[in-house]
C-alpha cells in the first residue's frame, strides 16, 4: 500500500521539474533576472528534502555585465572648456546604461557608483569575482570626431597608438605596482580574441546609431582592460568638449542597446562554438 501524500509529494517534485529545466536549459537574462532575487529554496517545502528532487540550475548562470566609468575622485580623465570632465560623464553615461540594460533583464555591476577611483586592480577585482562575466568601461576622449563612440580590445606588448584612449590610459597610469603579480596584469591575454569579436559585435551596433563611427573596432593598450579574465572591451565616447549634455543623456540608451545586442550576438558565437 502506497503511502499517498509521499505519493502526491512526489508527484509534485516531478511536476515542477518537468518545469523547471526548460527556463534553466536557456537562461534568457528575464529568465536570470526572475530567478535572481526568489531564493529558490524558500519555495521548496521542508518535507522534500528526502525526495530525489533535480538539482535547479544556479540561479545566476547568466551574463554579469560589469560596468566601468573610468577614472573618478582625483583623477578627473580628460576635461572640456567647459569645465566638464570625463570622469563625471562616464559615471551618468553608465548609470543610464546600467538602468537600460537592467530593464533589457542583465546583471549589472559597476564598479564605481560615486566620485570613487578604485585602482585597476580593484575594478578587475569586481570583474574577476564572476566567472561568466563582460566587462565594459567606458571612456569619453578629449579628441575625436563630436557625437561618435569607438569599441577597443586590449592590445598587449605595443607602444601607445595614436589612440587617444590608449593615450589617455597611459597618461594615467603609473608603473605597475612591485607587489603586483605579472599573472594578474596579464589576465587579459587569453581572452584578447574573444574580446576582440565582442569589440567586433559592440562597433557593429554603435555605428548603426552614432553616424560617422568607425565599422570595426580598434586594438590600442588599454590598460584598463589588462587585468580582465573575462571579455573585456572599452567604449570611448566622443568627446568630452564635443557632447552636450542632451547628447550624453540621449546617448546612454543607444549604447546600452548596442551591448546588449552585441552581447547577446557574442554568446551566440560562444555557445555555437566559435574561437
Ligand atoms: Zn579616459
Amino acid at each position: 500500500m502506497p503511502n499517498f501524500p509521499f505519493l502526491l509529494i512526489f508527484l509534485l517534485a516531478v511536476s515542477s521539474s518537468a518545469i523547471e529545466p526548460r527556463a534553466a536549459a536557456q537562461p534568457s537574462p528575464q529568465a536570470v533576472a526572475q530567478q535572481q532575487p526568489t531564493p529558490q529554496s524558500d519555495s521548496a517545502p521542508q518535507q522534500l528534502s528526502s525526495v530525489p528532487v533535480p538539482t535547479l540550475a544556479p540561479a545566476l548562470s547568466g551574463p554579469f555585465i560589469v560596468l566601468d566609468p573610468a577614472h573618478g575622485g582625483a583623477d578627473p580623465g580628460a576635461r572640456s572648456e567647459s569645465g566638464g570632465t570625463e570622469k563625471d560623464i562616464v559615471l551618468r553615461v553608465a548609470q543610464s546604461v546600467r538602468a537600460e540594460l537592467e530593464r533589457q533583464g542583465y546583471r549589472v555591476m559597476m564598479t564605481r557608483n560615486d566620485d570613487s577611483n578604485p585602482s585597476y586592480d580593484d575594478r578587475a577585482a569586481i570583474a574577476n569575482t564572476y566567472h561568466d562575466d563582460i566587462f565594459v568601461t567606458l571612456h569619453a576622449s578629449s579628441t575625436g570626431t563630436p557625437n561618435t563612440v569607438r569599441a577597443y580590445y586590449n592590445q598587449f606588448g605595443s607602444s601607445p597608438s595614436g589612440a587617444s584612449i590608449a593615450a589617455d590610459a597611459n597618461a594615467k597610469t603609473s608603473a605597475p605596482a612591485a607587489s603586483s603579480l605579472t599573472l594578474w596584469d596579464e589576465a587579459q591575454r587569453p581572452y584578447v580574441d574573444a574580446s576582440r569579436r565582442l569589440a567586433d559585435l559592440a562597433q557593429r551596433e554603435l555605428a548603426q546609431f552614432f553616424l560617422g563611427s568607425p565599422a570595426v573596432s580598434s586594438a590600442a593598450p588599454v590598460r584598463g582592460l589588462r587585468s580582465i579574465a573575462a571579455p573585456a572591451v572599452a567604449i570611448e565616447i566622443s568627446s568630452v568638449s564635443g557632447a552636450d549634455q542632451n547628447w550624453l543623456t540621449a546617448s546612454a540608451v543607444p549604447i546600452a542597446t548596442a551591448i546588449a545586442r552585441s552581447v547577446a550576438a557574442f554568446r551566440q558565437q560562444v555557445s555555437a562554438g566559435a574561437k
